[in-house]
């Protein structure tokens, strides 16, 4: 049970204390002290004015207009090099369903708590030396005593230890007016539910289906924030179930909804938004990374548009391509950063890739490898593997992709790049005496179709000989040579398909 509050947060609100001030442990992390999960931050709330704050902490940082001062401490561990301290406040009215029109500071720590969002979030424990010491372990009281009794140390006006025993997420008072005052809750309920494994509160839950339309007003970055957590969490495919039970979903990613009721041809039991989720499943269980997550949850979202035919026979041509031009445009409407988003595109794109034994030669498997990048190959087999499990069929790596693993291991330090090449941009231009331009990059794509052929040709001597002979050929026999090596590269990929889309439906 990590269950002690750190010496750095005890300090902080000691601090506070001794200048007359109250402090308290609140929000999340109370909470997670209490189920003996590690917070992953700490919030201090206190009847201080952000002004006094600063005074009585130099080294603290005052960014927004809420009342949050940044107190910075000397500790190593992540969740700690910062704490937020933040004066009791009480949000005013929300016009446009996003911000508060101001804030409000109030008096006591029961106001402050009267805002928050969730009963088991409006938890406060007083961080007063008389009631609590630094040197003890006294949190360990704070864990709920047996019998559903609750500690005495904490304030908690809305029972949120009760619901804690229950394992409920509830709303603080009537759950449609805290929902229409910030609709990023309604998200919120869903992520921590799934966090926590708890279920929703049947009246917070119906206000949920009720109120889903609002989040379309919520900013994207604060939806983008609370989804990444939830895609992160190990029960994210409940999460994306729970999220379509209430209705949410259509307001985060729509497109996702097109593969309910798609059904899928012999080779699937699951219809298509199932199969997606379930395959986020596997890679969540895994512990896999959010680009994984995310493509495995994405990888078969271009389906439903590419699908024809209908039952055993259906076909999904092309739904990779298309797949990954949807989820890159899903994941950008959610202010994801350009490197998860080109990530999770890449993978989409290449997650079909076609492998049988005997078929696909070594210098075809550097040319994949070329192709979709030696640093995509590891998560690229994650999200198939993931794709597989969540097609419910029984082994992560049947035999043919354990010969693949064992093929890439194989060639996987064999140059598949031009950077890889032992001759460089700058020794073609010596030996040439030609300036930088197109010319170099085509006779580099050249010397590595060379090498994809035959790794052993990647000595100086050779290329150096190499790069004097295609140096006097004409311009346009050289970009012949180029545009045949770049076919060959990216004909592994279409070939493959080609075949596949005949005897395998694609699927
Ligand atoms: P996490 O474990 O991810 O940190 P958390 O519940 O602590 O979850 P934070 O964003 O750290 O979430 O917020 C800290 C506290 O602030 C919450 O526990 C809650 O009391 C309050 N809070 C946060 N967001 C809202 C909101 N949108 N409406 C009302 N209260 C909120
Ligand atoms: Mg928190």
């Amino acid at each position: 049970m990590e269950n002690t509050i750190p010496k750095e947060v005890i300090d902080t609100g000691n601090a506070l204390v001794a200048c007359k001030h109250e402090a308290f442990i609140v929000g999340g992390c109370v909470r997670d002290l209490i189920i003996g999960v590690r917070p992953n931050d700490w919030d201090i709330a206190t009847d201080a004015s952000p002004d006094d704050i600063r005074k009585i902490f130099p080294d603290s940082v005052y960014e927004n207009d809420f009342g949050t001062v940044g107190v910075k401490t000397d500790s190593d561990d992540q969740t700690l090099k910062m704490i937020e301290v933040t004066t009791f406040r009480a949000e005013g009215t929300y016009s446009d369903k996003r911000h508060p029109d101001e804030v409000k500071f109030v008096k006591t720590i029961e106001e402050d708590l009267s805002r928050r969002d969730f009963t088991i979030n409006a938890m406060a424990i007083d961080i007063n030396p008389r009631i609590l010491s630094s040197k003890s372990n006294e949190i360990s009281k704070f864990a709920p005593p047996a019998g559903g009794q609750n500690s005495k140390l904490i304030r908690d006006p809305y029972d949120g230890q009760g619901d804690l025993n229950k394992k409920i997420i509830r709303a603080v008072g009537n759950p449609d007016e805290r929902f229409e005052e910030d609709a990023l809750r309604l998200l919120r309920a869903v992520r921590l539910s799934v966090q926590l494994g708890f279920s929703i509160e049947q009246h917070t839950k119906n206000a949920l289906k009720k109120n889903s339309r609002l989040l379309k007003y919520i900013a994207k970055e604060r939806v983008r924030d609370e989804f990444q957590k939830l895609i992160l969490s190990e029960r994210a495919a409940d999460g994306i179930f729970r999220l379509e039970e209430t209705g949410i979903l259509e307001f985060i990613i729509p497109e996702l909804r097109e593969g309910i009721g798609c059904k899928q041809n012999k080779h699937h039991v699951y219809e298509v938004f199932e199969h997606n989720t379930r395959a986020l499943e596997y890679a969540a269980r895994k512990g896999y990374s959010l680009e994984v997550r995310l493509a495995s949850l994405l990888h078969d979202i271009g389906k439903p548009r590419t699908k024809r035919g209908q039952n055993t026979e259906a076909t999904f041509h092309g739904h990779e391509a298309v797949g990954a031009r949807i989820a890159a445009a899903a994941l950008k409407n959610l202010r994801f950063s350009n490197d998860v988003i080109e990530k999770v595109r890449h993978l989409i794109r290449y997650h079909m890739f076609y492998y049988n034994v005997g078929e696909v030669s070594e210098s075809g498997v550097r040319r994949f490898i070329a192709r979709v990048g030696v640093e995509n190959i590891d998560d690229i087999l994650k999200v198939r593997e993931a794709d597989r499990i969540g097609s419910r069929v029984p082994k992560a790596f049947p035999y043919k992709l354990r010969h693949l693993l064992f093929m890439i291991e194989k060639v996987r330090h064999d140059p598949v790049h031009p950077k890889m090449l032992a001759v460089r941009g700058d020794d073609v231009m010596k030996i040439l005496g030609i300036p930088a331009g197109p010319k170099i990059g085509e006779i580099l794509f050249i010397l590595l179709d060379d090498v994809l052929d035959d790794p052993s040709l990647n000595t100086k001597e050779y290329l150096e000989k190499r790069v004097k002979d295609l140096g006097s050929l004409p311009g346009s026999k050289l970009a012949a040579l180029a545009g045949e090596g770049r076919r060959k590269r990216d004909s592994v990929e279409e070939e493959v398909e080609g075949e596949m889309k005949r005897k395998y439906f694609v699927e």
